[in-house]
């Protein structure tokens, strides 16, 4: 029997489909490096915490996810506290804070009785992690590449998923633009070149754009955050995008990778780094707009968790905690809204069909 052939490595097959193809798309490399099957960042390992190489605020404390259980509990009822509901979440990483969530939501009985968790993840490394986090759900859960078709009224949820989808690097030129890809040297050293294209379709020209200026755009961002708007135009409900973001008119390229809380050149060593760019807000606004579903105004993660009660919740879990998880809240507390750390980076944009 012939021996199965070892699959080449990541880089390898990066540089035979330049090589079958020419130049790649930064957003194709990112796709590869972040969703391989074989050695992609999420695909492959739990980056999360202080030992990987981010840390997301659901893992800093207990507090967000059930802040954001009180968030979808009161958007519950602005839709009319539908008897079924469905709640969606988008690139839930370990699991936490949907775990957190459901201890909030387990205080509104007819809203847990009749709730129905969707878990929309790609990685099956964190589907094990997240199902063992949840397998004591007080609600039925189920795991899903993408958004099923489904008639129930939707709530949705996605902290820092949308960084993590690709992003395209574009100049504007004299004479049209210039988006960024990946190619090759002959030492099979991985290059950035900046090569003639068009505009991704259905992308009107950024009119705030100058000559000779570099930004980006995400084709793909928008259409998971229209695929969000359509749900919640065809179901109603409401949707919460928490990311670490800006909004127009910024320009320049964001694209980065970290590994071990750092950054990292992004074409050393593919798959082995998370590739992340900030989020635009004013595009994800479109697509909300575009299906006639209104928006909250953008606030930072620091107004909307203290509006939530962040620091009520806090006194409440250190009224029973010894020095040390006394200590430990109010670290957590500067790290998700003092302006230094989380606090303003981090947008929130939150829409509803009650409004
Ligand atoms: N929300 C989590 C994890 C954020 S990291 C937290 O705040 O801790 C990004 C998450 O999105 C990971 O779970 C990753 O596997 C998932 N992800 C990235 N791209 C995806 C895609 N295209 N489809 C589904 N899940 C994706």
């Amino acid at each position: 029997m012939p021996t199965p052939k070892a699959i080449p490595s990541l880089k390898q097959r990066i540089i035979e489909e330049i090589s079958q193809n020419g130049p790649m798309p930064l957003s194709r490399y990112m796709n590869l490096c972040l969703g391989d099957p074989h050695e992609g960042y999420y695909m492959t390992r739990d980056p999360f915490g202080m030992a990987g190489d981010f840390t997301t605020a659901p893992e800093v404390s207990q507090m967000f996810g059930e802040l954001i259980g009180i968030w979808a509990i009161e958007a519950w009822k602005a839709i009319g506290a539908p008897t079924k509901t469905r709640l969606v979440e988008f690139g839930p990483g370990r699991g936490t804070l949907m775990a957190d969530c459901l201890r909030s939501l387990s205080l509104e009985p007819k809203l847990i009785s009749g709730l129905e968790v969707q878990m929309i993840e790609m990685s099956p490394t964190l589907v094990a992690a997240q199902q063992k986090r949840l397998v004591d759900a007080p609600c039925p859960v189920s795991w899903h590449g993408t958004l099923p078709d489904c008639s129930l009224p939707t709530l949705m949820i996605a902290n820092e998923f949308f960084d993590a989808l690709p992003v395209h690097i574009l100049t504007k030129t004299e004479t049209g633009y210039a988006q960024r890809h990946i190619t090759a040297q002959d030492d099979d050293t991985l290059v950035f070149a900046d090569i003639p294209a068009s505009l991704p379709t259905g992308f009107p020209e950024p009119d705030h754009i100058q000559t000779g200026t570099v930004f980006e755009l995400s084709p793909e961002r928008y259409q998971y955050a229209q695929t969000m708007a359509a749900t919640l135009k065809a179901n109603t409900g409401a949707a919460l995008i928490i990311d670490y973001g800006f909004e127009q008119p910024k320009t320049g390229a964001t694209f980065q990778a970290l590994q071990a809380h750092q950054p990292v050149d992004p074409l050393e060593n593919p798959g082995s780094a998370d590739l992340t760019s900030l989020v635009d807000f004013t595009s994800v606004r479109h697509a909300f707009t575009d299906h006639q579903i209104t928006l909250s105004p953008t606030t930072t993660q620091m107004d909307f968790l203290l509006n939530l009660g962040l620091l009520e919740r806090a006194g409440v879990l250190g009224s029973t905690a010894n020095e040390a998880g006394q200590i430990e809240l109010q670290a957590a507390v500067n790290r998700l809204v003092s302006p230094d750390e989380m606090g303003t980076l981090f947008k929130v944009i939150s829409a509803s069909t009650s409004q």
